[in-house]
């Protein structure tokens, strides 16, 4: 699994952070950033929901 957030797309909304505190953070500015791009299995389901619930579909998970 390779979790990435398309550039640009993001508007800070925060469901990926509490969806999935350990493989999303949040910037200075509000807008999120991987934490971690390959989450242990543990997580991946976690990084799944937070993809799907982020209303800019700005998460991509190859
Ligand atoms: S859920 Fe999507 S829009 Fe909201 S903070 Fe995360 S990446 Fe950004």
């Amino acid at each position: 699994m390779d979790v990435t957030i398309v550039s640009g797309a993001c508007i800070g909304s925060g469901q990926c952070t509490l969806l999935a505190p350990r493989v999303f953070t949040r910037r200075d500015d509000g807008t999120a950033d991987v934490a971690q791009a390959r989450p242990s299995k543990g997580q991946q389901r976690r990084a799944v929901k937070a993809a799907e619930h982020c209303p800019e579909r700005a998460i991509t998970i190859a």
